[in-house]
């Protein structure tokens, strides 16, 4: 309860910013100013954004990928060793369903996968990339301070 600042009127007050400063204004006058709103007490915390990293995920994994003719370096190795489908998923301890879709690409083999079709056919499914997408590599040389300098602090009292 109060009077408001402007026509003078007593009633229920609500602060209210008018070109920067905070008048208690009643229902009418409101419209002069932009009502400050009640400061919450529990804000919820909005989330951090995390800096857009786009080479973070990549950077955990050899700099390798897996080649996009898989299917049919996988089919003509395992015809030039005379194997089967059967043969060659036996071999490597699989399904011959997963090296039939392998062959007709409708599975990527994953790195263990293709590690093990790899060393049976003596072929390579993940090739080195690093060349061409090129990474950052400054991180470890960055910073003039070495651990030398901070070991010799002691306390000595
Ligand atoms: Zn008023």
């Amino acid at each position: 309860m109060g009077t408001c600042e402007v026509c003078g009127e007593s009633g229920d007050l609500v602060n209210t910013k008018v070109e920067g400063t905070t008048l208690k204004l009643c229902d009418d006058c409101q419209d002069l100013g932009e009502v400050v709103k009640r400061p919450t007490a529990n804000t919820p915390s909005t989330p951090t954004p995390r800096p857009a990293r786009k080479t973070r995920s990549s950077r955990d994994e050899p700099d390798d990928e897996l080649v996009e003719d898989y299917s049919t370096r996988v089919k003509q190795a395992r015809e030039q060793h005379g194997k089967s489908p059967k043969d060659l998923a036996e071999q490597i301890k699989e399904k011959d369903s997963v090296i039939h879709r392998v062959e007709t690409g409708k599975l990527s083999p994953d790195r263990k996968l293709a590690r093990k079709l790899e060393s049976a056919l003596g072929i390579s499914l993940y090739e080195d990339v690093s060349e061409a997408t090129g990474y950052e590599q400054d991180a470890r040389s960055a910073g003039g301070q070495t651990l030398g300098d901070v070991a010799e602090v002691r306390d000595r009292s």
